[in-house]
């Protein structure tokens, strides 16, 4: 079995701040790091490989020559292969662009049975990449996945609601977009780090992946960022004491100080 998972070299957003006059993020000095739901993406399908050695684990991502340290992350982790799709031409992509890069990525990888994501990633939040993806190689998918078990060709999944979770069956390949519920990311070992280094990142270009450059980057990127911004700080909440009749007592009357009712 071939399993690919989707990761993303995100800035570690405890320390991202926004310019306050262009809008933008500032992500000079800002440290990254593999996106959290990735993580768990690649440990799902590291277990998968651990339960049968037969099982090959790829991870693969759009990004810039840099992105490649993120990999050696994962392939630390145990990752048998990596692919990195760095070009020019990917620049400036939006999800629908980045979903286009990604599957022409898959698809050359070529006879993937799984196809791993996060459910979201913490910088750009959309979530959308997994599913478009899915969509781009006209596969099933099933997001928020909180348990996997595969068996007889088919693989079963929880997928996480709000109060409870649904048990979906699907055929692969599919894409599964994995939550932070799922396990516990494994750390890596000095040896395998060391092992990371004697194996090979595949990078691909445009022109590999059979795309036009007039169907990546931001060429095909119909979404534009209109302004980013910090929301302001609300006020400090007040706590109310008493019983329960006197709180709605007061409550009632600061809204009513406030003509809200
Ligand atoms: C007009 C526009 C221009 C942009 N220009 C740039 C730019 O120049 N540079 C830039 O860095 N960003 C740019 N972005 C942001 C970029 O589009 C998103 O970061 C990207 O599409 C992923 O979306 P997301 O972060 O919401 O991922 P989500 O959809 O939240 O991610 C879900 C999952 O998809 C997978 N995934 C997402 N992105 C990747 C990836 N790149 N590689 C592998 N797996 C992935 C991961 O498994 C992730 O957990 C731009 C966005 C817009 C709208």
């Amino acid at each position: 079995m071939k399993i690919i998972v989707c990761v993303k070299q995100v800035p570690d957003t405890n320390e991202v701040k926004i310019d306050p006059v262009k809008g933008t993020l500032i992500r000079e000095g800002v440290p990254s790091i593999l996106n959290p739901d990735d993580a768990n993406a690649l440990e799902a399908a590291l277990e998968l490989k651990d339960r049968d050695q037969t099982v090959n684990v790829a991870v693969i991502t759009m990004g810039p020559p840099q992105a490649s340290y993120m990999l050696r992350e994962c392939l630390a982790m145990g990752a048998d292969e990596a692919y990195l799709l760095s070009d020019r031409a990917f620049g400036g992509a939006d999800t629908c662009a980045t979903s286009t890069t990604l599957a022409a990525g898959i698809r050359k990888v070529g006879n993937v049975d799984i196809i791993f994501a996060g459910r979201q990633a913490i910088d750009g939040d959309t979530a959308q990449v997994g599913p478009q993806v899915a969509q781009r190689l006209g596969v099933p998918v099933v997001t928020y996945v909180q348990d996997i078990r595969i068996g007889d060709g088919k693989v079963t999944v929880q997928r996480q609601m709000e109060d409870g979770y649904e048990v979906l069956e699907a055929s692969a390949p599919c894409v599964l977009t994995c939550v932070k519920e799922l396990n516990e990311p494994r750390y890596m070992s000095v040896g395998s780090i060391v092992d990371a280094y004697k194996k090979e990142i595949t990078v691909w270009g445009h022109k590999d992946v059979d795309l036009d450059p007039s169907d990546c980057g931001l060429n095909a990127s119909p979404t534009q960022v209109f302004r980013s911004f910090t929301p302001p700080q609300k006020g400090k909440g007040e706590m109310l004491s008493g019983t329960i009749q006197e709180m709605a007592a007061a409550l009632t009357g600061k809204l009513a100080e406030k003509h809200l009712i």
